[in-house]
C-alpha cells in the first residue's frame, strides 16, 4: 500500500526542532540584557521587513526559526528583560513557559467539564489553593457557595462582574430584555480603565459611570461614593456596582475595601474588587492589609500574568456567589447537552466567562505554584517590594526628584522637580538609550514617571543601574538647559 501524501510535521521533526525551540528561549533568556529594551524599530518596518504573500510552497522549519531572529527579536520589546520598569510587570518563567507549552501540546478545548474533566477540576483545585494562599474569603472556595476561574485578562473578569451585578439587580431581566437605562456602576476615578469599557459593552452606557472622587493618596473617597449612590437614589437610578481598586494602574492607590464594602451591603451594590497587579502581594502575609474588608466582596480578581511568574494570559476571577454568574452566562444549546452537566455535579466553565471555548490554562500556574512553593513565590515577591523601597529612598535623597505618590508595593511614582518638559525630555532619553524601559502617569496634574519592579530576574543590581542612568541623564539634561540659557 502507498502511504498518503503528507504535509504533516512527524513526530521525529518535532521532538528535533522543538528541541531547537527550548533552546532558542532559553539563549534569548540568556542574554536578553543585550537587546534595547524598547524596540526601536519605526511603524511598518517590521512588516516591511516581511515577504508581502503567504508562501504556496512549504519552508524548512529553521528558516522559519531563522526570521524569528533576524525580524521579529529587532521589533520586540522586551518585557522579559530585567531592565523593563515601564506600565506593569508581564513576567514569565520556566515552569510558566514549560506548563504553557503542554497545554498546547495537550490541545485540550476545555469548555465543559466533559470535553476534559482534568482541565476543569485542575482549574478548580488551583483557585481554591490560591484562596489558601493569598488568604481570601471562605465564601470564594469552590467548596463553598462561590469558586474560582481562570479568565483571559481582568477586563474581562470586570465584564463578567459587571454583567452578574446587572443580572441581580434586574432579577435576570436584562438579559431577556436588555439592559435599564437606570443602572449605575461606581469605581474611582483612579480605577482602571476596563471598567469604563465593561460598562460601555454590558450596555449600561458610559454615562452611568460614576467616577468617584480620591483622596490625597488617589485612593476612593468612600463618603462621597454613599453621596453618589444617595443622589443617584433619589433621581429613581438604579445603583447596581461598584469597583473598588487594590492598587491602582496609575499610582498603586488601594481603595479602603472594607469601607466601600461596608456601602454596598447597605444598599444592595455588587462590590467587584480588581487587584490585577498588587493582588500578588497578598502571597505574603505583612501585606495583606491592604485587602481587609474583602470579605464584603461579591467577585474578586488578580492577574498572576502580572506579577505571580505566569505568563500572559492568566487572570484569575473569584465570585462569592457561583449560582448568580452561572445563571448571568449559561445558555445551553442542544448539541452541548451531556449527562455529566445535566447531572448538576461538575463545573462547566463555559458557564463563568464570555467565550465558549477555553485553553487549559490552569496547567502553567499549577507548574509555577509547584515549581516556587509559597516560599519561593514569597522570598522573590518581597524581594520585589524591597528593591523599589530602596529606589524610593534614593528618589527622596536627591534634591532633584520628589515621589509623587506613597510607594506601598512595587511601584515608585516620582518626578523631577523641573517640570513636565524635562520629565518627557528624561523619559525619552532613558528609553531612547535601551539601557531600561519605564513609562509616565499624570499624577496632580503633572507628568509623573513610573518605575514599577516586578520582572522575574530583575535584581539589586539593576535597580541600582537604573537609577545611575537615571541621575547621569537628569544630570545630562541640566548640561543642556545651562548652554540654551547661556
Ligand atoms: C493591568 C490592570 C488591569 C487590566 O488588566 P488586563 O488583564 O490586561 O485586562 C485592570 N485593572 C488594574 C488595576 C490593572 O493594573
Amino acid at each position: 500500500m502507498r502511504e498518503e501524501k503528507s504535509f504533516h510535521m512527524t513526530a521525529d521533526e518535532f521532538r528535533r526542532h522543538g528541541h531547537a525551540v527550548i533552546d532558542w528561549i532559553a539563549d534569548y533568556h540568556e542574554r536578553i540584557e543585550s537587546y534595547p529594551v524598547l524596540s526601536p524599530v519605526e511603524p511598518g518596518e517590521v512588516r516591511a521587513s516581511l515577504p508581502a504573500h503567504p508562501p504556496s510552497q512549504a519552508e524548512p522549519f529553521s528558516r522559519i526559526l531563522a526570521d524569528i531572529e533576524k525580524v521579529v527579536l529587532p521589533g520586540t520589546t522586551h518585557w522579559q528583560s530585567p531592565n523593563f520598569y515601564a506600565f506593569f510587570p508581564c513576567n514569565a518563567s520556566g515552569p510558566a513557559i514549560l506548563g504553557d507549552l503542554l497545554s498546547s501540546g495537550l490541545g485540550v478545548q476545555g469548555m465543559l467539564w466533559a470535553t476534559s474533566p482534568a482541565c476543569t477540576e485542575l482549574e478548580t483545585l488551583v483557585l481554591d489553593w490560591l484562596v489558601e494562599m493569598l488568604d481570601l474569603p471562605e465564601q470564594f472556595r469552590s467548596t463553598q457557595s462561590g469558586g474560582g476561574v481562570i479568565q483571559d485578562t481582568a477586563s474581562s473578569a470586570a465584564l463578567c462582574a459587571l454583567l452578574a451585578a446587572r443580572e441581580r439587580a434586574t432579577n435576570f431581566t436584562s438579559n431577556r430584555q436588555g439592559c435599564d437605562r437606570k443602572l449605575v456602576a461606581y469605581a474611582s476615578s483612579q480605577a482602571h480603565s476596563s471598567i469604563e469599557k465593561a460598562v460601555q459593552i454590558a450596555g449600561l452606557g458610559r454615562d452611568n459611570l460614576r467616577l468617584v472622587e480620591v483622596d490625597e493618596k488617589f485612593a476612593m473617597r468612600p463618603a462621597v461614593l454613599a453621596d453618589q449612590i444617595e443622589s443617584d437614589r433619589r433621581a429613581g437610578r438604579i445603583p447596581c456596582f461598584a469597583c473598588a481598586t487594590v492598587g491602582t494602574t496609575s499610582s498603586n492607590a488601594i481603595d479602603p475595601v472594607r469601607r466601600i464594602g461596608q456601602i454596598c451591603r447597605e444598599r444592595g451594590l455588587w462590590l467587584h474588587v480588581d487587584a490585577a497587579m498588587s493582588g500578588t502581594a497578598a502571597l505574603c502575609p505583612e501585606f495583606r492589609h491592604m485587602q481587609d474588608g474583602l470579605e464584603l466582596a461579591d467577585s474578586y480578581a488578580f492577574n498572576p500574568h502580572k506579577w505571580m511568574f505566569t505568563n500572559f494570559d492568566c487572570d484569575c476571577f473569584w465570585v462569592a456567589d457561583r449560582a448568580t454568574l452561572i445563571k448571568t452566562l449559561s445558555v445551553l444549546p442542544e448539541y452541548l447537552k451531556n449527562k455529566a452537566t445535566a447531572s448538576g455535579a461538575v463545573f462547566d466553565y463555559r458557564d463563568w466567562q464570555i467565550p465558549l471555548g477555553r485553553r487549559f490554562r490552569s496547567l502553567k500556574l499549577w507548574f509555577v505554584i509547584r515549581h516556587y512553593g509559597i516560599e519561593g513565590l514569597q522570598h522573590h515577591i518581597r524581594r520585589h517590594v524591597e528593591l523599589a523601597q530602596q529606589f524610593a529612598r534614593w528618589v527622596s535623597q536627591d534634591g532633584r526628584f520628589e515621589l509623587a505618590a506613597p510607594v506601598p508595593l512595587n511601584l515608585v511614582c516620582f518626578r523631577h522637580r523641573g517640570g513636565d518638559q524635562v520629565n518627557q525630555a528624561l523619559m525619552d532619553r532613558l528609553n531612547r538609550s535601551g539601557d531600561l524601559y519605564l513609562t509616565h502617569t499624570r499624577l496632580q496634574d503633572q507628568i509623573t514617571l513610573r518605575f514599577c519592579v516586578g520582572q522575574t530576574h530583575t535584581e539589586a543590581r539593576h535597580v541600582r543601574q537604573a537609577w545611575q542612568r537615571i541621575q547621569e541623564e537628569a544630570e545630562a539634561l541640566a548640561g543642556q538647559g545651562g548652554e540654551r540659557a547661556g
